[in-house]
């Protein structure tokens, strides 16, 4: 059956509502059968988070356990190595076929190092990029590099339902609910024995309490 899926990749380290927030708008927006979060295993581009894979997968199959349209894709967790997103796709591909729109959601700050993906430039031929503006992080803005400057202006529509029509091989921004809440934010929260109340789900809240994560 031919289906449109949403990818939204992360540490998920912990999960959190701006990641919920842009699953569920997009979801909406794009009219998508469902959106699946996929947990990285070991992110190529961060320090090795000190939470387990297992736990921050835990975390998200927690936050998302009522929403029928959200999943949580463990396919990271079976590889070793470095999880490329490229092998996703890939493996995303065999599972739903040709015909299958995939999308993948990815925030303006991840999207910035785009360029330094595994394979960045095949991403395309196996999904669409679904771009959503994260708002202003305390890090200066910086341009775009040439090369991702043209990337996105070959392949960049206004046009969202082309999304639905096609399998890959577009990028398109999506605006949603802007919410400053990060990860690394609610780490030093916790860290500092601050409250995290309302950033996060409290099921998940629970969870990094009872297992005495982020201390
Ligand atoms: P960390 O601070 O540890 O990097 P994070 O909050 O950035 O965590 P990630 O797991 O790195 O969360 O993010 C996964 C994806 O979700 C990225 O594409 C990121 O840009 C996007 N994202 C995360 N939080 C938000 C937000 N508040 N608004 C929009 N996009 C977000
Ligand atoms: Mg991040």
């Amino acid at each position: 059956m031919k289906k449109c899926i949403g990818i939204l990749g992360g540490t998920f380290n912990p999960i959190h509502f701006g990641h919920l927030r842009i699953a569920e708008e997009i979801a909406e927006n794009l009219s998508l059968d469902e959106v699946r979060f996929i947990p990285s295993a070991n992110p190529p581009h961060k320090p090795t988070p000190q939470i387990s894979a297992q736990h921050r997968t835990t975390m998200v199959q927690l936050a998302i356990k009522n929403n029928p349209k959200f999943l949580c894709d463990k396919r990271e967790l079976s590889r070793s190595g470095a999880s490329y997103t490229i092998d996703t796709l890939i493996s995303l591909r065999e599972e739903f076929g040709s015909q299958s729109s995939i999308s993948l959601i990815i925030g303006t700050d991840a999207f910035m190092q785009f360029n330094t993906w595994h394979r960045w430039q095949e991403l395309l031929q196996f999904a669409h990029i679904i771009l959503v503006k994260r708002p202003e992080t305390d890090t200066t803005q910086k341009p775009l590099s040439s090369s991702l400057e043209h990337f996105l202006r070959d392949h960049y529509t206004e046009d969202a339902s082309l999304i639905n029509q096609h399998p890959a091989g577009f990028i398109c921004m999506q605006s949603v609910t802007a919410l400053a809440i990060s990860s690394t934010n609610i780490r030093e929260r916790l860290k500092n024995n601050q409250s995290a109340h309302y950033l996060l789900p409290e099921n998940v809240l629970e969870y990094i309490e009872n297992h005495q994560l982020y201390r």
